[in-house]
């Protein structure tokens, strides 16, 4: 399969990388690739130009601030599980990284590709040839949708296995633009849009991620259910945050709606409670009333929701193991 024909540019620092952005509104960045370049060479996204931000200084590194952790835009995800701090105090985010795809996934995929990757479908992304048997849908410039009829907008789901993690790890992301640096939290980067998943204004970079000091006071993982072990996006994926002296929980999922989402149900009921059976029970029950999946892969809605139960009382019983041990 080949790639379209693209304009081409390699920036040498970020000031370059905006100007180009802010100048050719429909470019897109290119990092590690793994993502960008597969929905290219499927032609479900067909930029005219590319701007490949890998030769920038400065956005490749893992840091340590007056106790935060500052993560550069261009860190590879095999970098994360592979540094003894972010295993020893944010083990739920080496287990998302480390769940990503294969190997080589990892090691080409940089954490704000990941974040930033496009929304999936089972009917968007397939070869041209597969789609050409239906009209195009909205995401690919059409006027319908395949999963939801009678609604003008794209219900195609966010499955990147990293972005749970960072939200209840409460993350902030830095954005360079035109207009300098932005830091939002990182649950403000996600529309709920499938055609636009990302909040991203003209001309803007991810840079960099903060993880906040005291998410670190916590016992967190992530629990994924995929088709296959390997080389496979979730059906569902559960990242879950405990601090067991606060009796304080988070919990986020992925691959269960547009965006990824904090599970604020069951956190409002798990918070100041002690875990046992019984709350557990009781919180995997109330797990799927946060997301709203539809069919947008082979698995049922209801599945779904019956997986996100089961991965969210997976989840407390690994963070209490790793609370104890
Ligand atoms: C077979 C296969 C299996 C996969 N399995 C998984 C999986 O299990 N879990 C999973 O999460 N992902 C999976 N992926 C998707 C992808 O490999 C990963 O998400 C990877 O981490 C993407 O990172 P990248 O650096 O290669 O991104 P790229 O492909 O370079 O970019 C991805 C998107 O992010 C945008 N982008 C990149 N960097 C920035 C930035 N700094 N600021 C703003 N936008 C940016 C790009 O424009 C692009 O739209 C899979 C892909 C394939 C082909
Ligand atoms: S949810 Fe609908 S509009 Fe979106 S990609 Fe799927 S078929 Fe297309």
């Amino acid at each position: 399969m080949r790639l379209p024909k693209f304009e081409y540019f390699e920036p040498r620092d970020l000031k370059e990388a905006v100007s180009i952005l802010q100048n050719e509104p429909s470019a897109k960045i290119l990092a590690g690739g793994t993502d960008l370049l597969v929905n290219m060479k499927h032609r479900v996204e067909c930029p005219p130009t590319i701007v490949n931000i890998k030769g920038i200084d400065d956005l490749d590194h893992i840091k340590q601030d007056n106790g935060a952790v500052r993560i550069g835009a261009l860190t590879h995800l095999k970098r994360l599980y592979m540094t003894p701090m972010i295993l020893d105090k944010l083990s739920g985010l080496a287990e998302a990284a480390a769940a990503v795809g294969s190997y080589h996934h990892q090691a080409m995929g940089t954490l704000a590709g990941n974040i930033c990757q496009q929304n999936r479908c089972r009917f968007f992304n397939q070869s041209r040839w597969w789609r050409s048997s239906r009209p195009n849908c909205f995401k690919a410039g059409g006027e319908i949708c395949h999963v939801v009829n009678k609604k003008e907008s794209c219900y195609s789901s966010y499955c990147g296995d990293v972005a749970p993690t960072l939200l209840v790890l409460n993350a902030k992301i830095v954005l360079t633009g035109p207009k300098g640096l932005r830091e939002i939290p990182i649950e403000d980067l996600f529309s709920g849009d499938g055609k636009t998943p990302l909040n991203l204004n003209s001309g803007e970079i991810l840079t960099e991620i903060i993880i906040p000091a005291q998410a670190m006071d916590a016992v967190t993982s992530y629990t994924k259910f995929a088709n296959r072990e390997s080389i496979d996006f979730p059906i569902v994926g559960t990242a879950y945050w405990v601090s067991i002296e606060h009796k304080e929980y988070r919990v986020a999922y992925t691959a269960g709606d547009r965006k990824p989402l904090r599970g604020h149900q069951v956190e409002i009921f798990l918070n100041g409670k002690d875990l046992n059976g019984e709350t557990i029970n009781e919180a995997s029950d109330l797990a799927a009333k946060d997301a709203k999946p539809v069919k947008t892969s082979v698995y049922s809605p209801a599945y779904k929701r019956r997986l996100m139960g089961l991965l969210l009382k997976e989840a407390a019983s690994k963070s209490m193991r790793r609370a104890t041990s």
